[in-house]
C-alpha cells in the first residue's frame, strides 16, 4: 500500500542518509522520491546536502512535478514524475552520483552498459541467473530537463534503472526497499565493470 506523506518522509531522509554514506550524493548532489496514496509524490527539495535533510526538506509534487505545498522541488524532478508515469507500479525512485557512474560513462561510448555473468543482476526483476544479459542504457547529460526527459521518454525500455553521461544513476521499484535493492546493485554492478576495466587496461 502506498505510503503516507509522513512515512514516506521519514523513508526519503533515511534514504538521504544511506545514500550520502555510500558516497553517491556528493555536494548535494541526488535526489529521492515516493509516491503517496493520494497519488501525489513526496520528493526532496531543492539544494540541500542528502545527508543532512530532515523531514521539512521534504515536500508534495503532482505527476507534472508541480509544487503542492509551496516549496521547490529539486531540479531533476521531471525525471522522477517519468519514472511514475511510465510504470504505474513505480513506487519510489533513486537518483545517485557515483564515482563509478560518473567515470565510466564517461570512458564507454555508446548508449547502453551491457552486462552478464555477475550474479547480483539476481536483485533485478525477473532476472533469473547470472547467465542473462542485462543491459542499463546511458544518456548524455543535458541541462534542460525537459529535453532529457523526452530522449529518455522514447528509448527507455523494461530497464531496471538507466545512467546519465558523466552524471548518474536512476533506479526505481515498487517501494523504498525495492528502489534501494534495484540501486544498490546496479552501483555495485557499475563498480565492478570499472574495476575489470582497470585490470584489463582502460583501452582506446
Ligand atoms: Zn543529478
Amino acid at each position: 500500500m502506498a505510503p503516507d506523506f509522513d512515512t514516506a518522509a521519514r523513508q526519503i531522509v533515511e534514504a538521504g542518509r544511506w545514500l550520502a554514506g555510500c558516497g553517491w550524493a556528493p555536494a548535494g548532489a541526488g535526489n529521492y522520491s515516493v509516491r503517496l496514496g493520494d497519488g501525489s509524490v513526496a520528493i526532496t527539495v531543492s539544494g540541500r546536502h542528502k545527508g543532512r535533510i530532515g523531514l521539512d526538506d521534504v515536500m508534495r509534487v503532482d505527476l507534472d512535478g508541480r509544487s503542492l505545498d509551496g516549496k521547490t522541488p529539486s531540479a531533476e524532478t521531471l525525471l522522477h514524475m517519468l519514472a511514475y508515469r511510465m510504470e504505474p507500479r513505480t513506487g519510489a525512485v533513486l537518483h545517485t552520483h557515483s564515482l563509478p557512474v560518473t567515470v565510466l560513462t564517461r570512458h564507454l561510448p555508446g548508449g547502453a552498459l551491457h552486462l552478464d555473468g555477475y550474479e547480483v543482476m539476481k536483485a533485478f526483476g525477473g532476472v533469473q541467473t547470472h547467465q542473462a544479459r542485462v543491459a542499463l542504457p546511458v544518456f548524455d547529460n543535458d541541462q534542460d530537463m525537459t529535453a532529457l526527459s523526452l530522449r529518455i521518454e522514447a528509448s527507455l525500455a523494461s530497464a531496471p534503472a538507466y545512467l546519465i553521461r558523466g552524471h548518474g544513476l536512476y533506479g526505481w521499484g515498487a517501494d523504498m526497499e525495492a528502489a534501494s535493492c534495484v540501486v544498490e546493485a546496479a552501483e555495485f554492478l557499475v563498480a565492478c565493470e570499472l574495476e575489470l576495466l582497470k585490470l584489463n587496461g582502460a583501452g582506446p
